[in-house]
């Protein structure tokens, strides 16, 4: 599955190629600054997508003598290159819209400028959507992330697209369109920044905000046997280990714990991505909640798919070995041998 994780990246990378070029070139046809400016940043998306692939590729890699904390150390060196790129290019965009701005000059509107700038909006939020559907399916927050881009993308390109019938009225706004999104670029590079120190220094969310997570859990009466966060420039992961009843069937424990990621996310803004794992029942619950737009909740089984579907429940007391039925916790499970509780075999 880690294959099709990498063909989704590279497909995107190659959609990327040809929305990039189209835009540039026909930007230059129509001397508009806007779709030019839109070009480069579909551009700079390569190059942030290429990175990530990359990244992906040596974070698989095992640890070897040179590399005795595995490849993690390139990701972040790649991350500042790019942080360093995308500064760069944005403030070269927002030189390049001022000079415009007050050069006198006609834009050529034409249906093939029109037409590249709606088709990268659908791309776009196609690719969006593909990359969070993939990203639940496999795990993968970077993915999700990527997906997230995607979608603000769509919202970039429709507004270059609604800009260029605005021209009519009042040509300047296309060097304003073309500002806009070297800020969008340079303020994403400032982001980027943050987030490649927080991962470099591998910093938690803080003592402060875990008590704030401890006393909420308390709050609606479940038990926390485990908290980890993560900080990742204005982000927060965090990923928790809670004990319910049980006797609570699956759906009955979910709808606790959903209530709980509510109460979470409601009250501690900067949490993005939640982690819920009921280690009494088996699950876990996931929830991410983008900058912009929708959260979405999706399910997990702890410890990962690494178990398989061959995962078996193993009593305490004798070792006898029962097939373990999906959404019935081995801890509800009678031994058939001695009636004692069973427990998750490698996972307790
Ligand atoms: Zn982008
Ligand atoms: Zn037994």
């Amino acid at each position: 599955m880690a294959e099709k994780k990498e063909t989704i990246s590279m497909i995107a990378v190659l959609i990327n190629l040809v929305l990039s070029a189209a835009k540039i070139a026909v930007g230059i046809l129509s001397r508009s600054a806007s779709v030019i400016a839109e070009g480069i940043h579909s551009g700079m998306d390569i190059i942030t997508s290429v990175i990530s692939f990359f990244g992906i590729k040596l974070a698989k890699k095992p640890v070897d003598k040179k590399h005795p904390y595995g490849h993690y150390k390139s990701e972040v060196i790649a991350g500042f290159l790019i942080t360093i790129v995308l500064f760069l290019t944005s403030l070269w965009i927002i030189y390049g819209g001022i000079t415009d701005f007050f050069t006198v000059k006609e834009i050529q509107v034409t249906y093939l400028t029109l037409g590249v700038m709606a088709a990268s909006a659908v791309i776009n939020e196609l690719m969006a959507r593909i990359k969070i559907h993939y990203g639940k399916n496999y795990e993968s927050m970077a993915l999700i992330a990527d997906g997230q881009h995607s979608r603000i993308d769509v919202f970039v390109s429709a507004g270059v697209f609604a800009g260029l019938f605005l021209v009519r009225y009042w040509a300047h706004i296309d060097s304003l369109i073309a500002i806009a999104i070297g800020v969008y670029i340079l303020i994403r590079s400032f982001f980027l920044g943050r987030e490649t120190t927080d991962s470099l220094l591998d910093v938690t969310a803080g003592e402060e905000f875990e008590e704030k997570v401890r006393k909420l859990v308390e709050k609606e009466g479940i038990r926390l046997s485990g908290i980890r966060t993560q900080k990742l420039g204005p982000k927060v992961f965090a990923e928790l280990k809670v004990e319910l009843d049980p006797k609570l069937k699956v759906d009955q424990a979910s709808k606790i714990t959903k209530k709980l990621q509510q109460k979470l996310t409601g009250s501690l803004p900067e949490l993005q991505y939640t982690v819920i794992q009921i280690s009494t029942h088996d699950i876990k619950e996931e929830y991410y909640k983008p900058p912009i737009g929708e959260g979405f909740t999706w399910r997990g089984r702890m410890g990962g798919k690494a178990l398989g579907p061959r995962g078996q429940c193993v009593c305490a007391e004798c070792g006898k070995a029962a097939p373990h039925k999906r959404g019935v916790p081995c801890t509800s499970m009678k031994c058939p041998e001695c009636g004692s509780r069973m427990k998750r075999e490698n996972n307790s």
